[in-house]
């Protein structure tokens, strides 16, 4: 277990003494959860639950909800993988004992989960009752050529819902029960991949409707907030409206940048040693905010977001949240948090203190 202490903790609690941005981390797992709270972490920004998915033989359930031909189907396999994910989120909010977590509903590239030997085919086969040909004939008509900008983020919470549904049903189902066991919890319900306000209304109204039910089942007062990523450019541009059905805004500064600069978070290594050294970007994007196209995006999202609703909670969860020069403009941009690694805690927490001290 790493843990901070003697001179270097002492100077980090200095450091807080006079920060003003809240430092969270991006963890999905509680041993991370830990990780980050022994680094001071002040709750969970961003807890990715792609990976959820992805454990031991939940796959096989869950490439059976990806591949099935209806709802019907899509509900059978998500009935599998729900007590699964009640015990992740329980998981994470014992970990983070009270502070608070944001949960992001599923953002996979969808090709991610399609099965692609025949082994794994027949798996899915076998638990499904669906034949070998057809999970083939769907796993061809689900192919994207260019998955990142394809059927991913919200997107599959509008054409999927039920998966999103059963989501939001773990994760308040989790948080009410620690509440009836007299456990403090704050969960954070956040949509990824928001172009238009249209989609996040839709999926706002789904959450708070599963919300309520599950804490009027449970008879407990629970606070809970319901807030969006801004990641793509159209989402930062119409943020006036964006936030007429957002309680915060975190910036997912790695989609971000990939769509402001047009430039594939996965393969930009090739031209960009030479970009840098030629001083057509500054730094490497991806690390540091690159501060003329996406942090005018950034300002723009937080200004006009709060033009709607005044106060509006603001953070970044994007790679950049770990980043000493990034934390220095999320300083300036006025944001109220940034997120980042377990491990970048500590320099996040210093940094946050130069940026304060210098503003
Ligand atoms: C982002 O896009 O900045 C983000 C935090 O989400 P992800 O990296 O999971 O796409
Ligand atoms: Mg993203």
């Amino acid at each position: 277990e790493p843990e901070l202490s003697g001179e270097f903790a002492e100077i980090l609690n200095w450091a807080d003494e006079f920060r003003t941005l809240g430092v969270r981390a991006n963890a999905d797992t509680p041993a991370d959860a830990r990780i980050a709270r022994d680094f001071g972490s002040e709750g969970i920004g961003l807890c990715r639950t792609e990976h959820m998915f992805f454990d031991g033989d939940r796959i096989d359930a869950v490439r059976e909800m990806i591949l099935a031909e209806n709802e019907d189907g899509r509900r059978r396999a998500l009935k599998k993988i729900k007590p699964y994910q009640k015990e992740d989120f329980i998981g994470l909010f014992e970990a983070m004992d009270g502070l608070p977590v944001t949960v992001r509903l599923l953002d996979p590239p969808l090709h991610e989960f399609i099965p692609h030997t025949d082994e794994e085919v027949k798996r899915v086969a076998d638990g499904s009752g669906l034949s070998v040909e057809q999970l083939k004939a769907k796993a061809v008509e689900l192919h994207e050529f260019n998955p990142m900008l394809g059927h991913r983020g919200c997107r599959l919470g509008v054409t999927y819902p039920e998966v999103y549904e059963m989501q939001v049903y773990a994760i308040m189902e989790a948080a009410c029960e620690l509440k009836k066991a007299g456990k403090d919890v704050q969960p954070e319900i956040m949509i990824p991949l928001v172009g238009h306000v249209k989609e996040l209304k839709e999926l706002e109204e789904m959450t708070r409707a599963v919300a309520s039910e599950v804490i009027a089942a449970a008879g407990v007062e629970l606070e809970y907030l319901v807030g969006t990523m801004i990641e793509l450019p159209r989402a930062a541009l119409t943020a006036d409206e964006v936030a007429e059905c957002a309680e915060f805004f975190s910036f997912g500064t790695n989609d971000l940048t990939q769509t402001t600069l047009g430039l594939s978070r996965d393969d930009s290594g090739k031209f960009l040693p030479l970009y840098i050294e030629k001083g057509i970007y500054k730094e490497d994007p991806f690390v540091s905010i690159d501060e003329s196209g996406v942090g005018q995006l950034v300002e723009m999202g937080v200004q006009k977001g709060r033009s709607t609703r005044p106060g509006l909670k603001t953070g970044i969860c994007g790679e950049h949240g770990g980043d000493p020069a990034s934390i220095f403009f999320c300083q300036k941009a006025g944001l109220n948090y940034v997120s980042c690694s377990p491990f970048r805690v500590p320099v996040a927490r210093l940094a946050a203190a130069h940026a304060a001290l210098k503003a």
